[in-house]
């Protein structure tokens, strides 16, 4: 094992001071500056302006933008890449996805590092990763990447909820604390988690992100309303179903928000089935919401409003999901489909989500998610093609690996 201080590079550490300049410097928490230069300093930002006429090693025609956040994943699931069809039905891809990994007896750690160095290649400086093992903890170790590990409870008809909390707040404890990698824990969904569980992990995680997968499939608003539907077939073929459940008949913020989940830490992943109203409750906290719109499209919960999202006024952020249901962990891809559903987005605001707004919903923004003095200078280079019209734009519209580079490499 590769033991990290922080995510700085050798060569920033020894390098006092390093000036880049390029065609364009994306900050995110200011316009975007043609010509600019960056200065990094033992591994952190330490000014972001106007080229000066001072010496500095010149990128040419690149966009230096910092590192993505990729605000929601599951890399232990990396295994399963093209191994769970996309579906029409996201109950029946559930229950494929579950089916295969009771062929298991533990995740593959292999493609867990490939999926790493894949997220890393395409310009991942942090992750909020959702593990029911933490077979992800030592790979993310070694690597550059920093992340929220979401330990993930599931249990629906769970009998000792406070047991369960606490045996993975043993689990935890037992990590060697990395002030990068930074566990919690976390409900899987409305559908799969009893209300006593839902509330025993909210109290146990308070003041920590936490993270729920709400509002994904139509489904879920079934079972929400009447305890009815595909998601009750599936927990009562698990046989996890409890008959003394009795559903809320609302909507699924609301639900959440009464079990006491729902503050400034929390972060709804996917949203494609919220109302206004559910977008409302989740702003006026200062919430986060998650958008995996590829993910959506391949396990059948649809299209995410993500329109809508923005005209809430709530946070933001975005995630691929798991490699089981989408092809690859380039966050840029996943960007040019929010562009695809949202073309009347500012592609200012698109780039903030998949940078500040992630790193704030992750607890992380002091460190990540801009370009500004004192942050961490884990910075990328994007290869322009000739002269670009609108930096932003481009940005959002695809960007391959192969044209991401990291300054401190
Ligand atoms: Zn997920």
């Amino acid at each position: 094992m590769f033991f990290r201080v922080y995510p700085w590079s050798l060569k920033q550490c020894l390098s006092v001071e390093t000036r880049y300049r390029a065609a364009w410097i994306v900050p995110i928490s200011s316009s975007p500056i043609s010509g600019g230069i960056v200065v990094v300093a033992n591994g952190r930002v330490a000014a972001v302006g106007e080229y000066d006429g001072t010496a500095a090693e010149d990128l040419g025609n690149v966009a230096i933008l910092p590192g993505l956040v990729n605000a929601h994943t599951h890399l232990e699931l990396s295994w399963m890449r093209d191994r769970v069809p996309p579906s029409d039905s996201m109950p029946k891809w559930a229950a494929q996805l579950m089916a295969l990994r009771r062929t298991v007896s533990a995740e593959p750690v292999a493609p867990i590092v490939d999926a790493v160095a894949e997220a890393r290649r395409a310009g991942t400086c942090l992750i909020g990763d959702v593990t029911n093992t933490f077979a992800t903890f030592e790979p993310l170790l070694d690597s550059e990447i920093s992340a929220v590990l979401f330990r993930e409870l599931i249990g629906f008809s769970a009998g000792d909820p406070e047991a369960l909390v606490a045996q993975a707040g043993r689990q935890i404890a037992e990590l060697t604390p990395i002030e990068w990698l930074r566990p919690c824990l976390v409900p899987h969904a409305p559908y799969s988690v009893s209300p006593a569980l839902l509330q025993a992990i909210g109290k146990a995680n308070r003041g920590k992100p936490l993270s729920v997968h709400l509002g994904e499939s139509a489904q879920e608003t079934q079972f929400l309303n009447d305890g009815s539907g595909e998601w009750r077939a599936l927990l009562e073929s698990l046989g996890a179903w409890n008959p003394s459940w009795t559903p809320p008949a609302c909507g699924p913020v609301e639900y959440v928000e009464q079990l006491g989940l729902v503050d400034r830490h929390f972060i709804a992943v996917h949203g494609v089935q919220f109302t206004d109203e559910d977008l409302a409750r989740l702003q006026r906290v200062s919430a986060s919401v998650v958008a995996c719109p590829r993910s959506n499209k391949w396990t059948g919960a649809g299209e995410p409003p993500i329109d809508r999202f923005y005209g809430s006024g709530v946070r933001v952020g975005v995630g691929t999901d798991s490699l089981a249901s989408v092809e690859d962990l380039n966050l840029f891809a996943e960007l040019a489909e929010m562009r695809r559903l949202a073309p009347g987005v500012p592609a200012a605001r698109l780039l903030r989500s998949a940078t500040l707004d992630g790193a704030e919903a992750l607890g992380f923004a002091g460190d990540f998610g801009s370009i500004e003095p004192g942050k961490l200078a884990q910075l990328i280079a994007v290869r322009l093609p000739g002269d670009v019209p609108d930096v932003e734009e481009y940005l959002v519209g695809g960007v391959e690996p192969a044209d991401v580079m990291w300054l401190d490499a």
